[in-house]
């Protein structure tokens, strides 16, 4: 690669980091997980390894924190607010004291002591006191320069306001963690993903009548500038700290040798799911003050402490119980509600289980300890369960051979594909006669590529269904709108337009009428081959009478699987009558064979950013029904692209710079000449 692209490669990185850490700290509205932030991070320290040309006063291994905010007054610290080196491993830690070794030149048989703390995963502030009385509270911005967040810290009751012991020194910095307790993070009920986001958020209030309502706390662990202090390590100075009326970690530790750290790690670890704060790891600092000055600071933070941190894609926590969830189709889907642990910034609370298959495979039990990995955007899944640490009376797991909705026998079935039997166990009952695959369907039925109905969420669904509103897809058009009225959170506007969206998803398509049926194993694709093949509603409904195999089984792109599963939809009464209800109250359009001579012949099209009412689907059919093409990218091929609600800027500007027509939603209904 050229020096210019490394350097541009380079560029990016840091502008995002920036960003990340903009969000971050900031805004305490983390726009990444932890994870995806670390990995970054990691590239871009390779990066300056690899190439020694690469600066920036953003990178990671300078910069710390975010540049103060201007809601409020910022002052220097005496003492700058360092951040810490990571260790991920015992590699890492060996290393780290190699290194401690090497800098002092110290002999193997001479112990170095470390205080062992847990990294409580929250904010950390300076608290000035001067004679005894507290003066100012800093946080620790870019470390540099803090917030004065004075009012906000004197609503923490964990805060000794004054402090008269004689020992006390004359002025000091005491610096610690602020934090709020998980058991309060959950009564919050606010927008934070995690406690240190709401701590964060809360503590940075313009208006501490703001922050006391939010219960915060402080565990005090270090000191900044200081006249006065007679203390001589770490250990003692924590021991200071509690007669001084501070709130210090119970869980700090005293320690030597790298395997008795990692033993403490791994213990910790252990235990973190019981804790009631958030730890992403565990800091150890060289306890001797003497020889922690002559070790100093590297440029952002001290050589004489690390934080050993946590997994940022896994934790360790309590499986409380194994429920299922039955899908639409009849699938069940054993979950495990895990007790709530913080993985990378994200609180996970249940882990896919998978399938019975998985279950019995890994032995996984109610009560088990087990090791939960959240990678990216996949869902939160148990890796593996701790056998040494279950209890005597534990009992496997059994599947359930009877739906637990309906009771039915669950079976699994045979696969003519694969010539395996599968590993999902379903519920056995039809449809309708089971209430929660009924749930599931009747939120298919609305969906964006089904009828759509705007402001018919999953929500409204189960609520609906729990007030006996609905039952069958039917029940939708012929709601007691005067009833809903008088629910909770409704009102007559919101009633209106509910009415409103409801009507006009009266008129649709055979396509997506199909689909809307949740007949298993017809998706969009199947769906809009049936409704070509059939043209209109009256001789898709036919199939009820007289049910043609060979005819179905000609359609090209429809198999065996799916003309079975045809068939039992047509042999379930509910299903027959649902067709027949439907048809009152629905408009479903005829199959436009698709001209080749429409309004949009020849034309190209592709969609950047959210339409207003029309989904991805309904706009391709729009575009085919008129002899149009959607295409996938920008290129020279594309005529039109259509924006809506935040388009891709790259999508846009690649289109202008090719000239191609860039319209909006109005636009393009215009050049089918309809409004909406
Ligand atoms: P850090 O959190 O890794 O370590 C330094 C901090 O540890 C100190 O400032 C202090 O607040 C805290 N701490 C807790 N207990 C302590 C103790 N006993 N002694 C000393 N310090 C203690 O450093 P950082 O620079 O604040 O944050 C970096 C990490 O934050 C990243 O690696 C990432 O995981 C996360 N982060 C995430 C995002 C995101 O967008 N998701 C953005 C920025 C940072």
């Amino acid at each position: 690669m050229k020096k210019s692209e490394i350097q541009k490669k380079y560029n990016k990185k840091i502008k995002l980091i920036k960003k990340y850490n903009y969000y971050y700290y900031n805004k305490s509205n983390p726009i990444v997980d932890d994870q995806a932030y670390d990995i970054l991070k990691r590239e871009i320290l390779q990066l300056e390894i690899d190439y020694n040309f690469l600066k920036s006063r953003n990178s990671p291994l300078i910069a710390i924190g975010y540049k103060p905010s201007k809601n409020f007054e910022k002052f220097s610290h005496k003492v700058p607010m360092l951040s810490l080196g990571n260790a991920f491993s015992e590699k890492d830690l060996v290393n780290f004291e190699k290194k401690i070794r090497n800098y002092l030149s110290i002999k193997n048989n001479f112990e170095i002591y470390y205080s062992a703390e847990p990294k409580i995963d929250g904010i950390s502030a300076s608290l000035t006191f001067k004679k005894g009385e507290f003066y100012k509270g800093l946080s620790r911005g870019d470390g540099k320069e803090g917030e004065d967040i004075t009012e906000n810290l004197k609503t923490i009751k964990d805060i000794p306001k004054k402090i008269s012991n004689k020992d006390f020194p004359e002025e000091i910095d005491i610096r610690g963690e602020v934090f709020i307790k998980n058991s309060d993070f959950k009564s919050l009920n606010e927008k934070f993903a995690n406690p240190r986001n709401a701590a964060s958020g809360s503590l940075r209030q313009k208006n501490p009548e703001e922050t006391k309502k939010i219960p915060l706390k402080f565990i005090a662990y270090t000191f900044g500038y200081e006249k006065g202090l007679k203390v001589y390590n770490q250990s003692d100075f924590l021991k200071k700290l509690s007669e001084w009326g501070f709130k210090t970690n119970p869980l700090n530790k005293l320690t030597t040798e790298i395997k008795n750290l990692m033993e403490n790690y791994n213990e910790i670890e252990k235990k973190r799911a019981n804790l009631d704060f958030d730890i992403d790891g565990i800091v150890y600092k060289v306890n001797d003050f003497a020889m922690q000055r002559r070790l100093g600071n590297v440029a952002n933070a001290p050589r004489w402490a690390i934080a050993h941190k946590f997994s940022s894609n896994k934790a360790v926590s309590k499986i409380l119980d194994i429920e299922i969830q039955i899908g639409r189709t009849g699938a069940l889907t054993p979950v495990a509600k895990i007790k709530p642990i913080n993985i990378g910034g994200v609180i996970v609370s249940n882990a896919t289980l998978h399938n019975e298959d998985e279950i019995n495979r890994k032995d996984i039990r109610v009560g088990d300890t087990a090791v939960i990995e959240r990678a990216g955007d996949v869902i939160p899944h148990i890796l593996a369960v701790d056998k040494k640490k279950r209890l005597k009376n534990s009992k496997k797991y059994i599947f359930p051979k009877n739906c637990p909705s309906c009771g039915s026998e669950t079976i699994k079935e045979f696969n003519i594909i694969t010539k395996k039997v599968d590993a999902v166990r379903r519920c056995s009952s039809e449809g309708y006669y089971c209430d929660k695959i009924s749930i599931e369907k009747l939120k298919h039925f609305v969906s964006k590529e089904a009828f759509n109905i705007d402001g018919f969420g999953k929500k409204i669904v189960e609520n609906f269904w729990k007030l006996k509103l609905i039952k069958y897809p039917q029940d939708i058009f012929n709601l007691d709108f005067l009833k809903i009225e008088t629910l909770d959170g409704w009102g007559k506007l919101s009633v209106q337009n509910l009415k409103y969206s409801i009507d006009q998803k009266k008129n649709i398509s055979l396509e997506r009428f199909i689909y809307s049926l949740g007949i298993r194993h017809i998706g969009l694709e199947n769906a809009k081959l049936l409704s070509k093949h059939f043209v209109s509603f009256s001789e898709f409904k036919n199939l009820s009478k007289q049910f043609n195999y060979e005819d179905l089984i000609n359609i090209d792109g429809i198999g065996e699987t799916q003309v079975n599963s045809i068939k039992s939809f047509f042999s379930n009464e509910v299903n027959k009558r649902i067709l027949n209800e439907l048809e009152k109250v629905l408009l479903i359009k005829d199959a436009n064979l698709i001209s080749n001579d429409g309004l949009l012949k020849n034309k190209t099209f592709l969609v950047t950013g959210k339409l207003n009412g029309i989904s991805r689907a309904e706009i391709k059919s729009l575009i085919e029904e008129n002899s149009g093409k959607t295409i996938s990218s920008v290129s020279k091929k594309l005529n039109f692209l259509i924006i809506g609600e935040k388009p891709t800027k790259k999508k846009v500007d690649y289109a202008k710079q090719l000239e191609i027509k860039v319209i909006d939603q109005a636009k393009f209904l215009k050049m089918l000449n309809k409004t909406s």
